[in-house]
């Protein structure tokens, strides 16, 4: 099942769209050969999970792991959609800040939705605020 499984990588540079043209930055997950596997047998669409920052190297980042996280895991255009992405959106304000390239683990707790196309962003934009609080709801009783 979905429950427990951890996803852990570097946070890499996409193509910065979810901040600018969403308003919901996503930290995407390094592909490792090992994410890779791990995802494989997953359902694309929203997960949440709890995040956590290992070893972080910047202050800011410390005070309140774990994280409460809406993540997708979904097929990348780019790569023919043959290779799936990991993109955790953190609920959490980080102030403009960014973390490329510290080391991030999320823990996934429950499937939300299945990956869906959205005709208009007025449309896609609900759904991400949707999703996020239906991931608060479902975390608030959970721990890590
Ligand atoms: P990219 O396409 O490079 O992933 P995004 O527009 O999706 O760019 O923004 C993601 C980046 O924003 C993250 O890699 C991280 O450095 C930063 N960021 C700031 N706040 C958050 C947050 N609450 N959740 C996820 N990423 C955040
Ligand atoms: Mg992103």
């Amino acid at each position: 099942q979905v429950e427990e499984i951890k996803i852990k990588g570097k946070v890499v540079k996409g193509f910065q769209r979810g901040s600018k043209q969403l308003g919901c930055p996503t930290a995407n997950i390094e592909m490792t050969e090992e994410n890779k596997k791990l995802t494989s047998e997953l359902i694309p669409g929203v997960y949440s999970a709890f995040g956590k920052f290992i070893n972080p190297t910047i202050d800011i980042l410390v005070h309140s792991n774990p994280y409460k996280c809406a993540l997708s895991i979904g097929w990348n255009p780019v790569y023919e959609n043959t290779e799936k992405t990991v993109e955790v959106y953190i609920i959490n304000d980080f102030f403009g800040n960014d973390f490329y390239g510290q080391e991030f683990e999320v823990t996934l707790k429950s499937f939300i939705r299945s990956e869906a196309w959205y005709s208009t962003f007025e449309d896609l934009i609900l759904a991400i605020s949707c999703d996020i609080r239906s991931t608060e709801t479902y975390l608030e009783d959970k721990k890590l």
